[in-house]
């Protein structure tokens, strides 16, 4: 068991050796809601080249070996090899260009728990991820509204903030499919 003293001198050093990790962005990486925005340490001991040898995909990749933690290779789907390890890498969004950690808790989430193939990329931060996905459902709302017969008043003008969601998210941009979503004019003059 450690003092408490070494136990922080222990800290200090491994923190040190983050920040000094090659290839690690400087400054700070998208919030993630559920697992924060610095690398999250794991009690596992992975050299970087463990983790390689474990999971060739991980090569090139900015990674926080002091964050790795071992598979449940039960629990994998894969078409070639399994990945061994999960490790926190350090990214770059292709929406927003800004840096975010793809978290091994979350790897190991997608892939054990939600069934995603071993060889999964991430390409977005959370807070893009979670824009699209909100896009998505909008879109989604607006077609089945706008297929919808007999339409209420309620309906219409749910589907009139949706269209306007959709259409200032350059979602829709052709304005006779904005159009659509416009309340017809017989409806307007009851109100
Ligand atoms: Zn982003």
């Amino acid at each position: 068991m450690l003092s408490g003293k070494a136990a922080a001198r222990k800290r200090r050093r491994r923190e040190r050796s983050l920040k000094r990790s090659p290839r690690v962005p400087p400054g700070r990486f998208v919030r993630h809601p559920r697992y924060g925005d610095r690398p999250i340490l794991s009690a596992e001991r992975w050299t970087e080249a463990q983790i390689l040898r474990a999971y060739p995909g991980y090569r090139g990749a900015s990674i926080f070996p002091e964050t790795a933690i071992a598979a449940d290779l039960t629990r994998q789907r894969y078409a070639f090899a399994p990945r061994r390890v999960y490790v926190d890498m350090a990214m770059r969004c292709r929406s927003c260009a800004r840096w975010f950690l793809w978290f091994a808790l979350e790897q190991k989430h997608w892939i054990e728990e939600l069934g995603f193939y071993c060889d999964v990329q991430c390409h977005h931060c959370q807070d893009c991820r979670h824009t699209a996905h909100l896009l998505r459902d909008r879109r989604k709302a607006y077609d089945s509204l706008v297929a919808q017969e007999d339409k209420t008043r309620a309906d219409w003008e749910r589907l009139e903030r949706l269209g306007t969601a959709l259409w200032e998210a350059g979602e829709i941009s052709r304005p006779e499919t904005l159009l659509k979503s416009r309340m017809p004019k017989r409806l307007r003059r009851c109100l």
